[in-house]
């Protein structure tokens, strides 16, 4: 179901711009002919938060990301990006901006040093390119060319080029897409290292993992419209949602949802004399709410 920008407007009475936020919209639109890819968004990203957009394939995330990086233009809406309109911003504008997209640092002849340093040559007050080489754990690999990296590795420089000019908003495409689980965690810790420095994320993710781990707050988007936005452990009424207690009981097993897991808890501990056998308590997880926050919007 598709709906126009006023409907939108009648659905949610537009809040004006948060100026003090990283990244603020209102009403967003964006059609492609006659499909409408976003559908009257509203979002404000904080200062110094890391916020994950989540969202089924075709929903509007890159979209959205894209126009917020000034490489889309809107069909309707209100964006600022650090203050300024994205579908105005100049050099100065861009130059706080860091954007890793997709791998695409594979194929230079270039070593990764120079990479690196070719990239902080195109900004005014870049990182120290060893420093982000030592932040990113490339130092060993600082001689090499691109074609020799593994697919982590090159994930780590494409996170080096976006850093080097020492982004106060970077933006993140999927960024551990292809990653082994080690490499996601490294890569996770190097995410909280940025957020020390102070630096906003925007990250696009299909791993719901990834957000519960990294982001303060996670955004769903479905068809183009915000589902939800929360912190991740209470995304959908995660938190109040009812738990499912279950057990084995006569060889069976048995469970049962409850608002109130440790009355029922208690209760079985009464009903045997030692373990409860087999006992566990479990919250919906987020990919629980999610799929069920995607499946309501279809
Ligand atoms: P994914 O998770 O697959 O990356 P997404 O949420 O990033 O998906 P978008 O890339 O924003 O989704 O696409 C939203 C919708 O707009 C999709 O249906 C897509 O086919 C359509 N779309 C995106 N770009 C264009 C384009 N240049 N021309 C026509 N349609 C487009």
């Amino acid at each position: 179901m598709t709906s126009t920008p006023a409907a939108a407007a009648l659905r949610h009475p537009p809040e004006p711009l948060d100026p003090s936020a990283a990244i603020s919209i209102r009403g967003l639109v964006k059609r492609y002919g006659d499909f409408t890819a976003v559908d009257g968004l509203d979002l404000d990203i904080r200062r110094g938060e890391i916020f994950a957009l989540l969202g089924p394939n075709g929903a509007g995330k890159t979209t959205t990301v894209e126009i917020c990086e000034g490489y889309r233009r809107r069909d309707a809406g209100e964006v600022r990006v650090l203050g300024e309109d994205p579908a105005n911003g100049n050099r100065r504008w861009k130059s706080r901006l860091g954007i890793v997209l997709q791998s695409n640092s594979g194929e230079s002849q270039l070593t990764v040093r120079e990479m690196v340093a070719a990239q902080a040559s195109y900004y005014p007050d870049p990182r120290d390119p060893d420093e982000v080489l030592e932040l990113v754990g490339l130092t060993a690999k600082a001689g090499a060319r691109g074609k020799s990296l593994s697919g982590g590795q090159r994930r780590r420089l494409d996170v080096a080029l976006g850093i080097v000019g020492r982004p106060t908003l970077l933006f993140l495409d999927e960024p551990t897409t292809g990653f082994d689980p080690e490499a996601r965690r490294q890569f996770w810790s190097l995410i909280r290292s940025l957020r020390e420095l102070g630096t906003t994320m925007l990250l696009t993710t299909h791993y719901l993992d990834e957000a519960e781990e990294l982001a303060d707050r996670a955004g769903v988007i479905a068809h183009g419209r915000l589902v939800d936005v929360a912190v991740p452990s209470s995304l959908g009424g995660r938190e109040t949602a009812p738990a499912v207690v279950s057990w084995t009981e006569d060889g069976v097993r048995r469970s049962e949802a409850t608002a109130t897991p440790t009355a029922l808890v208690r209760e079985l501990s009464r009903r045997f004399p030692g373990e409860v056998p087999d006992l566990a308590v479990a919250r919906p997880t987020l990919e629980d709410v999610y799929l069920q926050m995607i499946g309501e919007a279809r």
